[in-house]
């Protein structure tokens, strides 16, 4: 279907991660092919596989070996292609990581290139300079690891530009010959049948002396470029861009539905977690209300947290610092700018909050993106190095290594969660699937009424303002349907108007019992909730069915039943 991506929503895991076939201690796609059923049941529409090329490992497989290989550990390429085949046949997209900012520095673009010099064709793939004064006005991303984005290459004693470690030198997109050599790429794997890419660190791809070489004009043509094979090559094909920047720097990556079908809401994110915090809608309404305007076509992708740190880059140093006082207490939870934590632990496992989090995630204009594990409320161990402590192994049951592998436990890629309140030995899908009111069977509830309501994915969005800012109303609305979403950011049960004048005559249903509420009569609405909840409702015409519904109920009344009670 033409927009698949609209009305989707992703489920964001590595290979690695989610079941090992082969018992080796590592996840691999003959494991994962066995889980997509439980994925089906879920209800996701699309995976975001995390980078499975063939790697060093070196930064999670960010740092490219090959880009036509993948890594044996996760499978081969029969199995990639059997794993596709199988999404398929259950109507789930795959969307794939195309790193193309940089490359691992044991690519063979890089290898030729330091063996052969300046005579190497590979040579001006890669931006090299005599000293470290180039680009002065560039900031270095992982200031925690990094101290320079030049590294001294003693080879062919030279320094080699990187905007990431030091072991993934940038790839130079200002070369004709280097965006060819990306689009080659595209197309093995489209015709493989992968249904979209992940544009990873786009707005480095370009450089420019004099500027901060970031979201360039030229990288922008770069893009275009890629957009424009894709189109010419593939249909219902998507970009899916990853730019960690500010609304209005964010947007121009769609171009003019010439770029990419979507990108991430990067700024709106922390600010959930700060309004949720601070008691207050002012946070989350301020950064909606400022995003741009996007083309038709294009579409924002939406996630509370991912398998990266919760970066706090999008946020004013204040914002930062209210951030890290009420979320990452403990130091060793702060990663570069941000807090490596899970969406779980993030919120003290609060179950109301993680409702209210997740009713944003799934009303809010744009498309969800679940990540692993956080369907089932899955724990953290920060005390494992970088990024890995929100990594560890699916926790599918309580048997060894949570379900997730028969290989030795020393074995395991990671050790899974072990923690009491987190741990797999309580925590995990088969426990979680028997509990009727479990995370899981909530999350199942909720993606399945998304399913129902095309406002969701593509309707529009105004925000209601009532007195009471600790409530977040708004209404989505696409066609004739139209839906109330109301969210009590608070930790105490409240009470509040909401203006409905403009619906008068109409009647609210909650989405998920179907209970009908009074009609829509007067001009002020007035609702109670209880503590960090919400609430979804219909706002429908009165029908013929209610006619006949009050038609039955007089008939009733008529024959005195009724008063009997
Ligand atoms: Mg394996």
């Amino acid at each position: 279907m033409k927009h698949w991506y609209k009305d989707a929503v992703i489920y964001e895991m590595h290979v690695k991660s989610f079941f090992d076939k082969n018992k080796d201690g590592i996840g691999d796609f003959k494991g994962l092919i066995e889980k997509l059923d439980y994925l089906q049941n879920l209800g996701i529409t699309a995976i975001w596989l995390l980078p499975f090329f063939a790697s060093p490992l070196k930064d999670d497989g960010y740092d490219i070996l090959d880009y036509y290989a993948i890594n044996p550990e996760y499978g081969t390429l029969r199995d990639f292609k059997k794993f596709v085949r199988e999404c398929k046949k259950r109507n789930i997209k795959t969307i794939i990581e195309l790193v193309v900012n940089h490359v691992s520095d044991q690519h063979f673009w890089f290898q030729d290139a330091i063996r052969n010099g300046e005579q190497s064709k590979y040579w001006n793939y890669f931006i090299w300079s005599d000293t470290q004064e180039k680009f002065k006005d560039t900031r270095v991303i992982f200031n925690d690891t990094e101290k320079s984005n030049w590294t001294w290459q003693p080879d062919v004693k030279k320094f080699y530009w990187h905007r990431f470690f030091s072991c993934q030198p940038d790839l130079d997109h200002n070369n004709p010959r280097v965006v060819r050599s990306i689009n080659k790429i595209i197309k093995y794997w489209g015709e493989i049948g992968v249904d979209g890419f992940r544009l990873d660190a786009i707005p480095y791809l370009c450089v420019k002396e004099g500027t901060s070489n970031e979201n360039l004009e030229e990288t922008h043509n770069v893009i275009k470029n890629w957009r424009k094979y894709l189109d010419s090559e593939f249909e219902n094909k998507i970009f899916l861009a990853e730019a960690n920047k500010w609304p209005h720097d964010v947007a121009q990556y769609f171009g003019n539905d010439d770029e990419c079908h979507m990108a991430y809401n990067f700024p709106l994110m922390p600010r959930i977690f700060i309004s949720i915090r601070k008691e207050n809608r002012n946070p989350i309404t301020e950064i909606m209300e400022n995003l741009p305007k996007i083309p038709e076509n294009c579409q924002w992708a939406l996630f509370l947290r991912n398998h990266d740190e919760l970066t706090l880059e999008m946020v004013t140093d204040e914002e930062r610092d209210y951030m890290y006082k009420e979320y990452a207490k403990d130091p060793k939870m702060r990663l570069n700018l941000g807090i490596r934590r899970r969406l779980a632990p993030l919120v003290e496992n609060d179950r109301r909050i993680i409702e209210i989090l997740n009713s944003i995630l799934f009303s809010f204009p744009g498309t969800p993106i679940i990540y692993y594990g956080d369907e089932i409320g899955m724990g953290d161990n920060v005390y494992l190095g970088d990024r890995n402590g929100v990594r560890t192994p699916m926790q599918w049951s309580p048997d060894r290594n949570a379900g997730f592998s028969l290989a030795n436990p020393n074995q395991l890629y990671l050790p899974p969660i072990m923690d009491p309140i987190y741990g797999y030995q309580s925590l995990n899908v088969e426990n979680r699937e028997k509990q009727p009111a479990s995370l899981l069977n909530f999350m199942k509830k909720m993606l399945a009424t998304r399913k129902k309501y095309k406002s969701f994915g593509r309707g529009t969005t105004e925000f209601l303002k009532p007195k009471n800012n600790k409530i977040l109303a708004y209404i989505r609305a696409y066609e004739e349907e139209k839906i109330l979403c109301i969210v009590n950011l608070a930790k105490t049960a409240e009470f509040f108007e909401l203006d409905l004048s403009t619906f008068n005559g109409h009647k609210i249903v909650e989405i998920f019992g179907q209970s009908i509420f009074p009609k829509l009569e007067q001009q002020k609405y007035v609702f109670m909730m209880q503590p960090h909840s919400f609430f979804w409702f219909e706002i429908k015409k009165s029908d013929i069915d209610d006619k006949i519904n009050l038609l039955s109920q007089s008939a009733v009344s008529a024959t005195g039943q009724m008063q009997n009670k």
